[in-house]
């Protein structure tokens, strides 16, 4: 089974074949970051665009990479959802051109399930299982009965980790997309600036980063108004390890609760080395199996498109040509 996705939510274009479910035949990524650097961040527009650009020359790119001619397909897959709605639509009207072109199912994918089911292409899952995911747009806990089925059991009430990562990144003229940056500094700081926790009640599983980040910020602002010099580094690190903190010790509690027979971590912040090793700890010394992305596989791509949609290939879950582009699809009825 063949089945070609496409991933068009953000800034990323990327198409991929995958071959039953695991095995990546390609996997083009294209990304915008260079285009988006000045401005500080995405601008939609800009970004539907250039995925119009690219898209058709990317399909082609990955066919010829994968050594796969159209007529082998099997299935068409696209990220339906969530996402900037002008930057999906381009990669749901293409998908729905060739699925109708082919005359080959369409399967629209929930873009989280594929930073979950990323995983998937290095190892088989195990159920019922947790997921930490952490990305540009997503912070959330997810219990995971079966394959496929998932329950969100907390989330950010405000900004999401790696929102929050570039936000402070910005304050500290570091480029834009921050995370790395801060995790970098991060490793060289010899001691931290401590910044506060946000635990909320007892027993949430929700998160909340923007009391963190106006803490730091203050401090900069502080420091710059007395004209010293910024200790980014020290902030890194004080800021890193209250998310990192945080982060650990709610997703250790839910797969306790849940009995999770792994603890599954996923997108773009799961490339994060403090939180890969303070996760990697913590499930050692209780002999839980963390199951974690390759660093390839964390950031937005179209082989974890395809490693979801195989889920549904299997159950024959496919969508119309109408399917939509749903800028707030939800996870939990995707
Ligand atoms: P979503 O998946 O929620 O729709 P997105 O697709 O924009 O959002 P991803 O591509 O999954 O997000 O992840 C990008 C985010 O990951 C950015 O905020 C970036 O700063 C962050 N990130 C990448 N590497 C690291 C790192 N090493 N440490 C911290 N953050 C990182
Ligand atoms: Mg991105
Ligand atoms: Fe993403």
């Amino acid at each position: 089974v063949y089945i070609l996705a496409i991933e068009t939510s953000c800034d990323e274009t990327s198409v991929a074949i995958v071959e039953n479910g695991t095995r990546i035949r390609s996997n083009v990524v294209s990304s915008q970051v260079e285009t988006h650097r000045r401005y500080g961040g995405v601008v939609p527009e800009i970004a539907s665009r250039q995925h119009v650009e690219s898209i058709t020359w990317m399909l082609q790119e990955a066919l010829e990479q994968a050594d796969v001619r159209l007529e082998e397909l099997s299935a068409i897959a696209v990220t339906n959802g969530p996402g900037l709605v002008g930057a999906l639509l381009v990669g749901v009207a293409a998908a729905k051109a060739l699925a109708f072109a082919l005359e080959l199912p369409l399967i629209g994918v929930h873009h989280i399930a594929g930073h979950i089911y990323a995983n998937q292409l290095v190892q088989p899952l195990e159920y019922p299982a947790v997921a930490l995911v952490v990305s540009g747009g997503h912070t959330e806990l997810v219990y995971l009965e079966s394959e496929g089925k998932f329950r969100i059991i907390g989330q950010t009430r405000d900004d999401a980790v790696g929102e929050a990562y570039d936000k402070v990144a910005r304050a500290l003229n570091l480029p834009y997309p921050g995370g790395p940056h801060i995790d970098r500094l991060a490793h060289e700081a010899e001691h931290e600036i401590e910044l506060p926790r946000a635990w909320l009640e007892g027993d949430s599983y929700d998160f909340s980063f923007s009391g963190l980040k106006s803490a730091m910020l203050n401090v900069v602002n502080q420091s710059r108004m007395r004209g010293e010099a910024l200790q980014s580094a020290q902030l890194s690190l004080g800021f890193q390890n209250s998310v990192i903190d945080v982060l650990v010790t709610k997703a250790m509690r839910a797969a306790a609760e849940f009995g999770a027979k792994q603890l599954i971590l996923a997108g773009g912040v799961a490339a994060n080395r403090g939180l890969r090793a303070a996760l990697a700890a913590r499930c050692e010394e209780i002999g839980l199996p963390l199951i974690v992305p390759p660093l390839s596989l964390c950031t937005d791509n179209a082989a974890m498109i395809a490693a979801a949609a195989f889920l549904k290939w299997n159950k024959r879950e496919f969508a119309e040509l109408d399917l939509k582009a749903e800028p707030l699809l939800s996870l939990e009825k995707w």
